[in-house]
């Protein structure tokens, strides 16, 4: 694998060779290459005369839309550091998260944030000096209106519009950044289920890597077309869609946010070769009422990542869909993959958990099971998984601390658990804290989803500990079921009676119509837990 170094070394590239190629398509616009170069060099000149000096933070407040990744490429450009931002944080995340990076400026979207950043801004807890607004309903992009039923006013009257500045700007070019590989591209943070959320330090050479892990693990060609359904703001969107869209290149489908009609549209329209997400978003669209197998007909590469696929969704989704989907495995620590299954490959299930495998590492990843006394166990034993590459992060924005407890000399430590089988497949039993404990007996939630979705009812399943006078903890699954389909909460529990031992079943199931997901689409056992 060649080391294109930077970033901005591997667009320069990709621009060289193929300036026309359409790398956004987003509704009715397209950019090409060469205008999202001379987009990004514009946007960089203005932040350049606005005081933006190397080393500084523009926060990127936005959806899947061109803005989004103009941005990220001017912050390079501007010698900067670009901060990714879920766009549902509201007033309380946002004001931490860009006080927590320093960030000076901020681009964000105008009809959705308004009264947001406005009262982020006039608070006075952060150090943004420039507020840049990019519109979703600009000229070219009438988009679709599925997607604005929450639209609401522009942000600030003092707050420049990026197409006025793009406008501007045109045809200047900022001084010739040169990033070292090393040096920190981009801010991505932990959702912060564990504490306050931590700025992940990715680095140039992190995406870079990653970003070539995917098209070399996936044999992507120029002809490929990207469907880009996971956020932008996370790591699976930054180097599985953005990464791999601009170092292939080959171009990007974007549909602002996941609304299944408005993708599944998109992907009747642009016929897109290649997509990563996480299984539930694999499943919502199948679960259209109107998809046919026709509609995925052009996928020929579905990696699921991000959250376990049941071995039983997997063949659900191969049957109705014709979709077959490989598993893939990482963290925003690892700039996403640091295991995949090879494409083309039939990943094993463990015959002892049912669980389906990981994959193997991906190139230059060395992965060791860890015992709880930080000693490496031999093949088939269950520990943490601890990861080393070129892909892991140096450590987290002005956080030695947890730096040095999660990544000890370099190598990572997931608070994933599992084992490696003697062919060398890997496979998760869980993560660390999702473990439950019933008087004593470890039982891990993904064993009993995964019985669950082999019911023919059930469509998504999360189960959770919940506090137990006698046993300290017991098993409570909610499900939501199949369209039509139908299945009470006792022959649910009896079901998962017949299929596991006595002290792992569910003693509640509770049906819901959806289950709590993030933005990336995995299922919160952590908003569940709280419901109990
Ligand atoms: P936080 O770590 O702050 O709680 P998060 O879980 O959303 O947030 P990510 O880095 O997005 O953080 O997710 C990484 C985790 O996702 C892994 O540690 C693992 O538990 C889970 N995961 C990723 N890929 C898979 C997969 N293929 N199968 C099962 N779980 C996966």
């Amino acid at each position: 694998t060649p080391d294109h170094g930077t970033m901005l070394d591997l667009l320069r590239a990709s621009v060289a060779r193929a300036p026309a190629c359409e790398i956004i398509r987003y509704f009715d616009g397209v950019l090409t290459l060469a205008e999202l170069d001379r987009a990004s060099d514009a946007l960089a000149a203005a932040l350049l005369d606005r005081g933006f000096t190397a080393g500084d933070r523009l926060a990127l407040y936005l959806q899947n839309n061109p803005a989004f990744v103009i941005g990220l490429l001017a912050a390079w450009k501007a010698g900067g550091i670009a901060v990714a931002i879920n766009p549902m944080n509201k007033h309380r995340e946002l004001t931490y998260l860009l006080a927590d990076s320093g960030s000076t400026a901020l681009l964000c979207l105008d009809e959705l944030h308004a009264d947001v950043v406005r009262a982020v801004i006039a608070s006075g807890q952060t150090d943004v000096r420039l507020v840049i607004t990019a519109s979703a309903f600009d000229r070219q992009q009438r988009i679709d209106p599925r997607l604005f039923a929450h639209a609401t006013k522009p942000v600030a009257d003092d707050a420049l519009d990026l197409e006025t500045l793009l406008e501007q700007y045109a045809g200047r070019t900022p001084p010739p950044a040169a990033p070292e590989p090393d040096d920190v591209a981009v801010l991505t943070y932990t959702s912060g289920t564990t504490g306050v959320p931590k700025g992940a330090l990715n680095t140039h050479r992190n995406l870079a890597f990653n970003a070539q892990t995917y098209r070399d693990w996936m044999a992507l060609t120029p002809d490929d077309r990207v469907l880009g359904v996971a956020p932008l703001f996370h790591i699976t969107g930054l180097v599985g869609h953005v990464g791999i869209a601009l170092l292939t290149p080959c171009p990007l489908v974007l549909t602002h946010r996941f609304h299944p009609g408005v993708v599944l549209d998109a992907i009747r329209e642009h016929r897109p070769t290649f997509t990563v997400a996480a299984i539930t978003v694999f499943i919502s669209l199948a679960g259209q009422p109107d998809a046919t197998p026709e509609d995925f007909g052009s996928v020929r590469i579905a990696y699921s990542g991000g959250a376990p696929i049941a071995p039983a969704v997997r063949d659900r989704l191969r049957a109705t869909t014709g979709l077959e989907i490989y598993n893939i495995y990482g963290l925003t620590e690892t700039n996403s993959p640091s295991h995949a299954v090879p494409f083309g490959a039939a990943a094993p299930v463990d015959p002892a958990s049912g669980a389906l495998s990981i994959g193997v590492p991906v190139f230059s990843t060395v992965v060791r099971i860890l015992g709880d006394d930080g000693a490496e166990l031999p093949v088939g034993e269950v520990g943490e998984i601890a990861i080393r590459g070129p892909q892991v992060v140096p450590g987290y924005w002005n956080k030695p601390d947890a730096t040095a407890e999660s990544i000890p000399d370099g190598e990572l430590r997931t608070g994933d658990v599992g084992f490696m089988d003697a062919d060398g497949w890997f496979y998760l039993v869980d993560r660390k804290k999702d473990m439950i404990n019933a008087a004593g007996y470890k039982i891990w939630p993904r064993e009993v989803e995964d019985v669950l979705y082999a019911h023919p009812a059930v469509r998504e399943a999360a189960v959770v500990g919940v506090p137990d006078a006698y046993r300290g903890e017991t098993v409570k699954a909610f499900v939501s079921l199949l369209p039509g389909a139908s299945a009470t909460p006792a022959e649910l529990v009896e079901y998962c009676r017949e299929n596991m031992a006595a002290y792992k079943y569910p003693r509640t199931v509770e049906l819901v119509d959806e289950l709590p997901k993030t933005t990336t689409g995995k299922i919160l056992r952590r908003e569940l837990r709280g419901r109990t």
